[in-house]
């Protein structure tokens, strides 16, 4: 669970989840309670329809895709090529 004091941090002046982290602008990505990967436009409608998230992390340079909407979530750093996809 993300804590209260987290969530607010999170939520801007809007009602919208941030997208990038409050400090260094990181790419902010959601987890849903069943450990779903959600961009913050998806994770804003999920809390709206009165769910809860589990966790939101920096991405930092993984490849990974919003369980919703198929955006590929951005992440901080170039994905290297190489790197195996899990
Ligand atoms: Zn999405």
């Amino acid at each position: 669970m993300i804590s209260p004091e987290m969530m607010d941090e999170l939520t801007m002046k809007d009602g919208s989840l941030r997208s990038f982290s409050y400090v260094g602008g990181y790419p902010i990505f959601y987890l849903c309670t069943q450990d779903g990967v959600m961009c913050p436009e998806c994770a804003t409608e999920f809390l709206a329809e009165g769910e809860t998230l589990s966790a939101a992390e920096v991405n930092w340079e993984s490849m990974m895709f919003c369980e919703r909407c198929d955006e590929e979530i951005e992440s901080a750093y170039e994905v290297p090529e190489d790197e195996d996809i899990f």
